[in-house]
Parts: structure tokens; C-alpha cells; sequence
């Protein structure tokens, strides 16, 4: 997207907002399925999580994809959205069996990732068809809340328990018709990932009536000028011509899926904001937005990077800032950055706001949470209104003393 359209959208819908560019969430899905076209049968999950607004479930579905979900109320935004439940698979962790029951009776894909659960749910429903979540214990890169294969992760059936595992199958005669690993964001080094890729192919060999293998995600994009980004083209390649020969072997053309969140979403999103104030200390320049961690936590939760653009004065001198929220709660988007200069009332845009950035916003300090608007046919779609006082109350029950 231009920066004047970017204008124009903080001009006319206020801020802040978040903004997705439906082009580069296309232009991303068909990046991935090129990247693997020797495979027919290639399935791409959007991971709901990332940005679960319905109009972008929409726009997904209308391109073919499928849904990845964690809780029941993906689910429901999923079959809102118009997906057919087949196409839709639920991973979630750390949950009731009552919960997957809801998902199945809905005719969702289940997928498991803990041998107690599953041995529950194959002694009840043993003709229910479900997928296992194995964790190959490979460490994907990235920081320890996003890294979720190492030994000591919540996350996945640890490869090591495959007997414990075939020994419930085989009870219980319960269906394994999907294995999956999901080794959490951030792949950096496609040999990593080739490695976990084959730790998943010799616990497939142990299940006869596979119909897919999902390799999940953790695709990594670049966030600054400089980022690694993972060749998906490359992985492709090696991976797509390695699961053609597994194929042969197992007897049989399995399915291949994925479930990209960030990949497909991150870099369509920006968040707009404007300067309240520009306030000097003794140390710093701070330049202080309208938003806060209540809307865009991953820097203050992750210590994420994302770069910003000064909209409203994009050739000016750069000089260092630190950019920090109006919340009561140290809110330090960026320190020491340095970005054209900043008057008050300027625009800043915020890059790579597509996933988990609304996501992740609250209503902390009472402030409202942003709207949304996809940018789809060139035009500016309002897909979510800001939120009003009603929004804060609506659910409170005031007692009358
Ligand atoms: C979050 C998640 C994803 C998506 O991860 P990205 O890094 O956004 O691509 C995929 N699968 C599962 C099970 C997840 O929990």
C-alpha cells in the first residue's frame, strides 16, 4: 500500500487503526502454494489465532485456504466465516475433552497432543477419525515463548512416547488419520526444519491409514531491513520432492498441510497512530502515540521489533526517539529509533501489524480497542468499528446499593 492511502485512511477513519492490505495476504498464499506446486493435494491452514477478524477469514476462504483453530470459538468464527468444517483443523493444547467433543460433533478435524486426553477420547469415539500432534523436540530458532519443539515445552506427544501412543491406538481402536508438529515461530534455518520434517515421516510410518501430514508453520518474516526470512522457495524444493518419495514408500498420496499465521498476514498489517505529545527529559525525546501495549503488546511482550514510518514526514531529518504509549504502564514501542522528525499530530504507521498485533489488544485503562479496515479492491473496508463506552460496560453488572 501507498503511504497517501495509509493518509488518507487515518484522515478519514481516525486513529489508531489497523490496516491490512488483502493484496499482500494474496500475493503471500500463492508464494507459499507456488513454492510447493509439484504437491496436488497441499492444504494451507490460516492460523485464526494470528488475526481472527471474520472478513479476513472470508477473504481466505475465498482463496482456498483452510483454518487452523486452537479454541472452540475459532471454530465458530471459522464456520461463520463460511468454511466448510472438514476444512478445518483444531489444535488446541491444555483443554477439556468436553471441548474437542463440541469440535467433532461439528465435524471439525481434531487434533491431539496429549496421550491422557487421547486415550479418553479414543475409548469414547473410536470411529472418530483424529490427528496427533508429535513434538520432534527440534529447536525451530526464535525466543522461549515462541519456540514451542524443546524437550521441555507444554506442547505435542514427545516423539519418545510413539510406544505409549500405539499402545492406546491399538486399544481403544481408535483412527489416526493425520500426524502433525507445530515446532513454534520462527524458522530460520531450513535444515532444522528438514530434520524435524523427517523425525515426523518415521513416527508416519507407524500409522497405516494416514490421509495427511501437517507440518505446521513458524515461518519467519522479515521484520527490519536486514532480517533473515525463510526461502520458502527453497524449502519448496527439498521438502516437496522428500515427501513425493515418503508418498511412494507409504503406499500411498497423503496430503500435505500447512498453518501460517504470521507468513501470510504479518507484513499485510499497519497500525496507525498519532503523536499526542513530543516531551523532552533530560535523557530523550520521547514521541508519545495515542495507543498503547493495550493495542500492540508484541514489543513490550516479546521485545518484537517493528518498524515505523513517519507518515507525515517521511523525507524529514532522522533524528532518535523513543516512542512510548499514553497507558500508565511503561509502554516503550521503540527506544533510541531513529525516525524523521516527529511533530505533534504526526502520523506514525507501525510495520508488519498483520498477526497477533489486534489480537492480542485489550482494554486495558479503559481505552477502547482500535477498529480495522482491509484494503481490499482499492478501496478502504471497514471490517471492525473502534469500540465504544458501550463495549466497556455491556458485560458488567452494576449492583444498586
Ligand atoms: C500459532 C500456531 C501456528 C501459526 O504460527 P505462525 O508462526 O504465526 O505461522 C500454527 N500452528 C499452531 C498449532 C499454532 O499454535
Amino acid at each position: 500500500m501507498k503511504n497517501i492511502e495509509l493518509i488518507n485512511i487515518a484522515e478519514q477513519f481516525g486513529t489508531p487503526i489497523y490496516v491490512y492490505d488483502s493484496d499482500k495476504i494474496k500475493s503471500q498464499f500463492f508464494r507459499l502454494k507456488n513454492a510447493f506446486k509439484s504437491i496436488h493435494n497441499l492444504r494451507i491452514n490460516y492460523a485464526v489465532k494470528a488475526s481472527p477478524n471474520i472478513s479476513i477469514l472470508k477473504f481466505l476462504n475465498n482463496l482456498g485456504a483452510g483454518l487452523d483453530t486452537v479454541s472452540i470459538q475459532e471454530v465458530e468464527l471459522g464456520l461463520k466465516a463460511g468454511f466448510n468444517p472438514k476444512k478445518i483443523i483444531f489444535t488446541p493444547n491444555g483443554i477439556n475433552i468436553e471441548e474437542l467433543e463440541e469440535a467433532s460433533k461439528k465435524n471439525i478435524q481434531i487434533n491431539i497432543d496429549n496421550l491422557s486426553v487421547l486415550e479418553q477420547f479414543g475409548s469414547k469415539y473410536p470411529d472418530c477419525p483424529v490427528c496427533i500432534r508429535i513434538n520432534p523436540h527440534i529447536m525451530a530458532g526464535g525466543n522461549n515463548n515462541i519456540s514451542v519443539g524443546h524437550i521441555d515445552s507444554k506442547f505435542g506427544i514427545s516423539i519418545h512416547q510413539i510406544p505409549h501412543l500405539l499402545r492406546i491406538v491399538n486399544n481403544t481402536k481408535m483412527k489416526i488419520n493425520g500426524i502433525h508438529m507445530h515446532t513454534g515461530s520462527d524458522i530460520l534455518d531450513i535444515d532444522v526444519f528438514l530434520n524435524a520434517s523427517e523425525i515426523l515421516f518415521s513416527a508416519a510410518k507407524e500409522f497405516k491409514n494416514l490421509e495427511f501430514i501437517d507440518f505446521g508453520s513458524g515461518f519467519k518474516v522479515p521484520y527490519k531491513k536486514g532480517d533473515l526470512e525463510t526461502n520458502i522457495e527453497e524449502l519448496g524444493k527439498k521438502l516437496s520432492s522428500r515427501f513425493t518419495d515418503f508418498c511412494k514408500d507409504y503406499g500411498k498420496k497423503l496430503d500435505l498441510y500447512f498453518e501460517p499465521g504470521k507468513f501470510l498476514i504479518s507484513e499485510a498489517g499497519f497500525f496507525l497512530t498519532r503523536v499526542n505529545s513530543i516531551k523532552q527529559t533530560t535523557s530523550t525525546v520521547f514521541a508519545q502515540i495515542n495507543s498503547g501495549f493495550n493495542h500492540l503488546l508484541r514489543p513490550m511482550f516479546y521485545g518484537s521489533y517493528h518498524e515505523i514510518l513517519n507518515l507525515s514526514n517521511p523525507k524529514g531529518n532522522e533524528r532518535f526517539y523513543s516512542v512510548v504509549g499514553y497507558i500508565c504502564e511503561t509502554d516503550t514501542f521503540a527506544s533510541n529509533r531513529k525516525i524523521p522528525e516527529i511533530k505533534e499530530n504526526d502520523i506514525l504507521a507501525f510495520k508488519n501489524a498483520g498477526a497477533y498485533c489486534y489480537s492480542m489488544s485489550n482494554n486495558y485503562n479503559s481505552r477502547y480497542r482500535p477498529a480495522e479496515i482491509l484494503w481490499y479492491n482499492n478501496k478502504a473496508n471497514l471490517i471492525r468499528k473502534q469500540e465504544d463506552f458501550n463495549d466497556l460496560i455491556s458485560n458488567q453488572v452494576i449492583l444498586n446499593f
